[in-house]
């Protein structure tokens, strides 16, 4: 059985309280809570292992290793990659989808060509597409948004032609929450010919996903996002595709053999992993792998999927707010990305924190989408395991306070 008031004991912020009252953190899609498993794999190792992976012939240096390359065992399986060299390191989502744009863009798109992105994406897997595509002609394509913000997928064939290149998409927007069908794109896009990248900040921490099963080249992800420590990300990329790939940065660890001349590459991955990497979080994204897994990739989703069908239900009664993004609940992620006429989102996120619930305000690096939505910005509230109902309820009052206070002056 699914037992949230356990999980909650393993993440120590959660018994905070903010002028008061307990915590409510539901901006998940932001940054995750960590619980006290990673805190302490990044305690140990520093306690225990610390040294520099991959060159010393001493036992600590050997030891970090372990731990190190162990933790990209456990992302690779977690992902169901066919083996660990298919994981890149990186610190991030976005720099994981710039590694792909200074090495595999650079080399496989000329001008002519097209490279089609979804109209929901994070700046993240947008601007390097236009960085792309001003530098080699090629031409940036915007899938277009059906009326309840998700994906047109009627126009779909208009769009991925035998001119794309690339598809590049985010799999759940953490501007509305929509999920998209990216295994079905991935196979229009196969069929071609073009190479498929999919932005998996929003989906690899919250439900299973299988990049065999997608049939992507790339996944993009951030460990913080997924119960991990920040400053550490993936990479994902297909072997041969990562096999015909030239190096992103260049310097130490990436090279077998150097002459004043010339250098030679070192095998996959290191050979895109430049300079001392980031081990500790390595083995804190390892430590976090093992959580989720404890508590099950499908018990995690099926969690999100009733508690967002809660909130769902509780915003219908909510007249003077706009709730984005398709409304059945296996069409979308916990992200409950919403608008009112009333205040300012930012404003309400003021007010809400006052009531200790942490919400994100903004345009949530999705600015086109916010302007095809007709806002500049909406409120957004984003679950994860930890979550309750109890914590929804929390949101539905505040918010409901909020209105009125902003509406018509009373509390
Ligand atoms: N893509 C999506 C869908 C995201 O939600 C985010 C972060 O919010 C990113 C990319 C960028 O992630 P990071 O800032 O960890 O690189």
């Amino acid at each position: 059985m699914y037992d949230v008031k356990k999980i909650r004991e393993d993440f120590p912020i959660l018994s905070r309280e903010l002028y008061g009252k307990p915590l409510v953190y539901l901006d998940n899609a932001a940054t995750s809570q960590k619980p006290r498993q990673v805190i302490d794999a990044l305690t140990d190792y520093y306690t225990n292992y610390n040294a520099n992976v991959h060159r010393g012939v001493h036992t600590l240096s050997q030891e970090a290793t372990d731990l190190y390359e162990g933790a990209r065992t456990k992302v690779a399986r977690f992902i169901n990659a066919d083996e660990p060299e298919e994981i890149v390191w990186t610190r991030n989502t976005t720099e994981s989808i710039n590694l792909v744009a200074h090495t595999w863009a650079k080399a496989n798109i000329q001008a002519g060509d097209e490279i089609v992105v979804t109209p929901m994406e994070h700046h993240s897997n947008l601007v390097p597409w236009q960085q792309v595509a001003r530098e080699s002609g090629a031409k940036l394509r915007i899938m277009p948004l059906a009326e309840d913000a998700g994906l047109d997928m009627s126009q779909i064939d208009q769009y991925i032609t035998s001119r794309t290149k690339l598809l590049a998409m985010v799999h759940v927007s953490n501007g509305i929450g929509a999920v998209n069908p990216v295994k079905e794109l991935a196979a229009k896009a196969r069929k071609v010919g073009a190479a498929v990248l999919v932005d998996g900040a929003q989906s690899v921490p919250h439900m299973p996903v299988d990049v065999k099963d997608i049939d992507c080249d790339f996944m993009a992800f951030s460990g913080h996002k997924m119960l991990g420590p920040t400053g550490i990300g993936a990479l994902y990329v297909k072997r041969e595709t990562l096999e015909e790939m030239d190096p992103f940065l260049t310097g130490g660890e990436m090279v077998l053999e150097v002459w004043y001349d010339r250098a030679s590459w070192n095998d996959l991955p290191m050979r895109f992993e430049a300079g001392t990497p980031n081990i500790a979080d390595a083995v804190g994204l390892g430590a976090a792998v093992d959580y989720l897994e404890g508590i099950g990739m499908e018990n995690i989703r099926q969690h999100e999927v009733q508690l967002t069908e809660y909130a769902l239900d509780a915003f219908k009664e909510i007249e003077a707010v706009d709730l984005f993004g398709p409304l059945e609940s296996e069409r979308r992620g916990g992200i409950l990305s919403f608008h009112t006429d009333i205040v300012h989102p930012h404003d309400l996120g003021t007010f809400l924190d006052r009531d200790a619930i942490a919400i994100r305000t903004g345009h949530h690096c999705t600015m086109p989408l916010m302007r095809s939505l007709g806002v500049v910005a909406s409120a957004r509230a984003s679950l994860y395991l930890y979550n309750t109902e109890e914590e929804i309820d929390c949101l539905v009052d505040s918010l409901k306070r909020a209105l009125r206070y902003f509406g018509d002056g009373t509390r």
